[in-house]
């Protein structure tokens, strides 16, 4: 029998207000994602509000319960102010947790990588210049993660080198298509080489040597646009998931265009 109270540490990915003072939250952990409910959490008294909002680290005790387990104890370990205090940046930290938990099954025994890079993620989004970027190098390492790392120095098709050509990128093949195999490859599109340095880039390098990359805009638009294009077809048999990161990017443009107007048309 396993033990009715049990201690983890876990990240909210998710709430959703249930009952008149509860919330149940999904939570990541490094052994599984884990559904619980947090008596009385909405009340202004509750000491556990404070100690697990969404997307915060935090030590918890839970108890088993029948349908569902029960948070009794809760210790906040991060709470990323940077992400509650910026429109653009929670837009986007609810775009990762979506993704994380598209990801990441409730039967995954072993998701210590995962929860890694959830941790990793929300302190870039909370505290690094330009949270888009961080953002790419999220999508992708969490594809490495999920074994669907792009394939970006052999083409998918004929298995030879890429070279700094007219490459396409295949979503569906999951890599580069060199132009001569273009023709097997209808889905394909065309990719820059610009776009084709900062993957290969991204998924090289360290945090500390990507914080010294800057992206024109376009080269950024482009690779934002590829992988929305590459998680979409990985995500398609999920319908319901495509739709909500469909609608969690609207929010994140609308958020970016309201952080770019000028102040005095702020509202
Ligand atoms: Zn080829």
């Amino acid at each position: 029998m396993p033990p009715r109270i049990y201690r983890l540490e876990a990240i909210v990915l998710k709430e959703m207000d249930y009952g008149e003072a509860d919330r149940i939250l999904t939570l990541l952990t490094p052994t599984g994602k884990v559904t619980a409910l947090a008596k009385g959490i909405r009340r202004m008294t509750s000491r556990k509000a404070g100690q697990l909002g969404l997307f915060c680290r935090a030590e918890l005790v839970l108890a088993r319960g029948r349908n569902m387990d029960i948070v009794s104890q809760a210790q906040s370990l991060e709470t990323y102010e940077g992400i509650r205090q910026d429109l653009f940046r929670f837009a986007y930290a609810c775009y990762a947790a979506e993704l994380m938990d598209r990801f990441v099954q409730e039967e995954e025994e072993d998701s210590a990588a995962f929860y890694d890079l959830m941790a990793k993620g929300l302190e870039w989004l909370a505290n690094e210049a330009d949270p888009r970027l961080w953002m790419r190098y999220f999508e992708l390492r969490l594809l490495s993660l999920g074994g669907y790392q792009p394939q970006l120095y052999r083409c998918t098709v004929c298995e030879r080198e890429i070279l700094p050509e007219g490459n396409l990128f295949d979503a569906e093949r999951g890599g580069i298509v060199c132009p001569r195999c273009a023709p097997v490859a209808p889905q394909a599109r065309p990719v820059s080489l610009g776009a084709q340095k900062v993957l290969r880039y991204l998924l090289s390098r360290s945090p500390e040597e990507i914080r010294a990359l800057t992206l024109k805009p376009e080269t950024h638009n482009e690779l934002e646009a590829l992988l929305e294009r590459y998680l979409e077809y990985i995500l398609e048999r999920d319908l319901r998931s495509a739709a909500v990161l469909k609608r969690l990017r609207e929010e994140i443009r609308r958020a970016e265009r309201r952080a770019n107007r000028p102040a005095a048309e702020a509202v």
